[in-house]
């Protein structure tokens, strides 16, 4: 049995802790924001791989979160995973890239209709949707349940705070956009994205829709709300972002153009996706103690188990 430290309270760091946990080691989650103050609380969120790479690992991590998600959807209803029917547009037949991270016992067809823009084809399939609302409190109270020991703090050196857990055998920096300052890794940049809360309207909430012909434009229903997006726009920034009145025009905009009728806003979010040309979950170069897990850009929920379960290969393999 290792003891770990996990730096960060997102999605990433908290399923890390639980895969760990479950795992049979000693873990502890050291973080400075949690739940609706962290970027996984914005999001849809929809398993969905999106700005994210390289291809071939983001399939099989979004492979085995699929089934993770899945299987909290049919066993605990207090984890806010629901099954829905995606349709994604596409422009064309070709299967798409991330065709090997849906199970191939699931049914993906192309079908002559989306919900979302008139004549669009789109892949249909059924997808877990993730109420991060219902989940991240989940996450945190099931860790607890398992004697997982919490601790908010913020950290500025990252070689500092290995010196302070030294009783820890590992520390997992799951710190998101948090890492490119921490990491001082040039590789990672914001990418600053926005949604609009609207109550359902005429949409049927057991379906979801995406679609990139204007941009990136989803429609993806939460327990309470239907979250409206989107957009992805550089962002030269790590500090926390706004939503805009102006983005959230437009957001409603396209998707009223297109016929979508949906029901009064209730509420804008915004957040900064930690985009990088490749997710980085692997051990540190110079310290053997510390395995980075950030980077997932509009991903985080779709790979989340898929990442936990990498990390706990290296731990189990090194402890
Ligand atoms: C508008 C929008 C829509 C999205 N939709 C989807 C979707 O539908 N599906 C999907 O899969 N993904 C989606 N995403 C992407 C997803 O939200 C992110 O990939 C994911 O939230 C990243 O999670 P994380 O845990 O790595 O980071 P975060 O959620 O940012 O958590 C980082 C944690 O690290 C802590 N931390 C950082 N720095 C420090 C420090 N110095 N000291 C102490 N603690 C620190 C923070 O306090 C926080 O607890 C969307 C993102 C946005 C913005």
């Amino acid at each position: 049995m290792a003891t770990v430290t996990i730096l960060g309270a997102g999605v990433s760091g908290l399923v890390t802790a639980l895969a760990l946990a479950e795992a049979g080691h000693r873990v502890r989650v050291v973080a400075e924001r949690w739940g609706e103050q962290t970027t996984s609380a914005v999001a849809g969120a929809i398993w969905m791989p999106y700005l994210c790479n390289p291809p071939e690992r983001v399939n099989q991590w979004s492979l085995e979160t699929y089934r993770w998600l899945a299987s909290l959807a049919a066993d605990e209803p207090g984890a806010g995973v629901d099954m829905l029917t995606m349709y994604e547009s596409t422009p064309d037949d070709a299967d798409p890239w991330w065709r090997a991270a849906v199970p191939p016992e699931i049914k993906l067809e192309l079908i002559g209709r989306s919900p979302l823009r008139p004549g669009a084809r789109a892949w249909r399939f059924p997808v877990p949707r993730v109420d991060p609302s219902f989940c991240l409190p989940w996450l945190r109270a099931t860790l607890e349940a398992r004697a997982v020991g919490t601790r908010t703090e913020r950290i500025d050196d990252l070689r500092n705070f290995l010196a302070r857990e030294r009783d820890a055998d590992f520390v997992v920096n799951c710190t998101g956009l948090g890492a490119k300052r921490l990491c001082a890794d040039p590789e990672l940049h914001a990418l600053f994205g926005q949604v609009v809360h609207v109550q359902p309207g005429a949409w049927d909430t057991r379906e979801a829709a995406g679609d990139e012909a204007e941009g990136v434009a989803y429609v993806i229903p939460r327990r309470g709300v239907v979250v409206v997006g989107g957009c992805s726009i550089e962002h030269d920034s790590d500090a926390p972002a706004a939503a805009s009145d102006a983005v959230t025009r437009e957001i409603l905009r396209r998707v009223d153009g297109w016929g979508v009728r949906l029901g009064p806003v209730v509420g804008q979010r915004a957040g900064l996706r930690p985009s990088r040309s490749a997710v980085r979950v692997e051990p540190d170069e110079a310290e053997p103690r510390l395995i980075h897990n950030y980077g997932h850009g509009g991903a985080g929920w779709t790979m989340c188990r898929g990442c936990a379960n990498t990390v706990v290969g290296l731990v189990d393999q090194s402890a």
